[in-house]
């Protein structure tokens, strides 16, 4: 999906050579894990490039089938020549096809041979990985704050160290975190709004998670995953749930034949000899059963569920929340809820942001004793209200700045004559990295604007620069452009407004060499920051004009409904 965002530039020296422990800001994600694909197929869409090692020369992407063979991995291009390889590496747009399925994807990918099959992994940004994973669970009734929650959560997720993949970090399945390689505009905001920020127990990162309907109690992690998933667990005990409990209930039932039950363990391994019989053998603080007796053999219920989960649908045993009895050759489950039970609830979470919770209210009720805090430092994010705005910060000496902050807004008010419709957030990170990280803008840009977002690098830095007030005004002034403009107004318009009111754009008479049309493709894909900042100065300069020539009342009402043809054409 395309977007655009508006950024001003630092204008200064790399900053990007600053050492940093920064967690992964990449992420290595394993493609249709599932599938065990042994053959798939790659072609270009658009510029695209391979390799079969790190240090080959890359050669342009034609289209090529990789299949699993004894030794290796073999690859077949254009149907002529078959090679072997340890490894291939795309790079580039192209297009991947397996099991009648195909995605066009633009993540650098590594495809290698494991036993039994192909490892695809891709590499993407973590923020992009928290988006696409929002894109995938989010529901119907969901809204922006628990989205936030659960691209909190999903970042938690994605940052922990391990999650037993050899090749990749995370999978592509509910195993880690479902997703289907596409995003979403809601998604994306949620992701943006909440960059940088993941759960911290007790000074450590930790690790996070999410199931569809607790059924009015969350599940201890022992529960589920006895002393499986790390320490970072221990603190996510049990707790009642009312807010799901309003929506309704969620019980279930499910009758399934000992066959049918018997042939889905077995896929795991997992199958008793000679079982006649099932029972609940244990449960745990929430009352969820742990351990299952089939005739005289326990297994766990968690694995049971996944055995079932996987052979015969998500849908029958919903969770392992339920009782269970025998009724002639089959097996009555009766249960609530639906998934693992562990850490955020999405029901509960849609219900606390419709009553009106915010995403730190809904992270603190499914994880208690957590906070949110800055993913490199662990530093709680503050957030400091003021008249119009709200300052995120994870930086506590950050709370000076808040007069600058208020200066600029209501410079930005005067200067256009507008009014901010609805409340600004603006979130300074702590280091250029950071900022980068969150934001995935380049290290050149001192700050972006999307919608009522503002995202700035440190305070401190725009300030030593002697950059603050001008940058502030600036992306206050974003803001308020983009609550008047529609549809109909071009970038160049939207841009160039914000430059002629900032006081950047040049006056001079003379004509402007590039066209309004040439601007908006400059500014949507700028390929360093001098031409950004040439398209950002000719946009300033038919702003300018326009403003001279039909004031600003009639501007802002072109702002509103677009530029006529003839009024443009007069000005060239
Ligand atoms: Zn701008
Ligand atoms: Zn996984
Ligand atoms: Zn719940």
């Amino acid at each position: 999906m395309k977007r655009f965002f508006f950024a001003s530039f630092l204008s200064m020296a790399c900053l990007l050579s600053q050492a940093q422990s920064a967690p992964r800001s990449i992420i290595r994600v394993g493609l249709w894990t599932l599938w065990h694909d042994k053959e798939i197929t790659i072609a270009p869409n658009g510029p695209a490039q391979f390799r079969t090692c790190a240090a080959c020369v890359p050669q342009a992407l034609k289209n090529i089938t990789v299949k699993l063979d004894n030794s290796g991995l073999t690859w077949t291009e254009d149907r002529v020549q078959i090679r072997s390889a340890t490894e291939l590496l795309i790079t580039g747009s192209y297009r991947i096809a397996a099991h009648q399925e195909s995605l066009t994807l633009t993540y650098p990918l590594r495809i290698t041979a494991q036993p039994g099959a192909l490892t695809i992994a891709a590499t993407l940004p973590v923020e992009r990985y928290v988006e696409l994973v929002v894109a995938a669970e989010s529901g119907a009734a969901d809204s922006p704050e628990s989205l936030k929650a659960l691209a909190v959560v999903a970042r938690s997720f994605a940052l922990a160290p391990r999650h037993g993949h050899t090749g990749f970090d995370v999978c592509d399945s509910t195993h880690c975190q479902w997703l289907r390689w596409r995003g979403s505009a809601a998604a994306h905001a949620a992701t943006l709004a909440t960059a940088g920020a993941s759960l911290w127990l007790r000074g450590s990162r930790a690790a996070a998670y999410f199931h569809q309907n607790c059924g009015g109690r969350t599940a201890a992690a022992n529960e589920v995953w006895p002393a499986r998933r790390g320490t970072a667990l221990t603190n996510l005990i049990s707790r009642t749930d009312p807010y799901c409990q309003r929506v309704g209930s969620s019980e279930w039932s499910a009758t399934i034949s000992r066959a049918d039950l018997t042939q889905a363990l077995a896929i795991d391994g997992l199958s008793p000899p000679g079982w006649k019989t099932l029972s609940v053998a244990e449960r745990g603080e929430s009352g969820r059963a742990t351990i299952l007796l089939a005739g005289a053999t326990k297994i766990s219920a968690e694995d049971f569920r996944l055995a079932v989960g996987r052979a015969l649908g998500w849908n029958r045993i919903r969770s392992n929340w339920f009782e269970v009895s025998a009724q002639g050759d089959s097996f009555l489950f009766h249960g609530r809820g639906s998934g693992h039970g562990v850490g955020l609830c999405q029901t509960g979470a849609a219900e606390m942001a419709r009553e009106g919770h915010n995403y730190r209210e809904i992270l603190a009720q499914y994880f208690p004793g957590a906070t949110l805090g800055e993913v490199t430092t662990g530093a709680e994010w503050q957030s400091l209200t003021s008249a119009g705005f709200t300052l995120e910060s994870s930086d506590s000496k950050d709370a000076a700045y808040l007069p600058s902050l208020s200066r600029a807004l209501s410079d930005a008010e005067s200067r256009s004559g507008l009014t901010p419709q609805g409340t600004i957030t603006v979130r300074a990170y702590r280091s250029t990295p950071a900022f980068r990280d969150a934001t995935l803008a380049p290290g050149w840009v001192a700050a972006f604007t999307e919608r009522n977002q503002i995202a700035l690098q440190p305070l401190r830095l725009l300030a030593a620069r002697k950059l603050l007030d001008g940058t502030l005004r600036h992306e206050f002034l974003h803001v308020l452009v983009e609550e008047q403009a529609t549809a109909q107004t071009p970038l160049w318009l939207r841009e160039g407004l914000v430059e002629a009111w900032s006081g950047d754009a040049s006056s001079q008479a003379q004509r402007q060499a590039l066209s309004p049309g040439a601007i908006n493709e400059k500014l949507a894909r700028a390929a360093s920051e001098a031409d950004s900042e040439a398209a950002h100065q000719a946009a300033g300069w038919y702003a300018q004009q326009l403003l001279n020539h039909y004031g600003r009342v009639q501007v802002l009402a072109w702002l509103r409904a677009g530029v006529p043809a003839n009024v443009l054409l007069a000005l060239r």
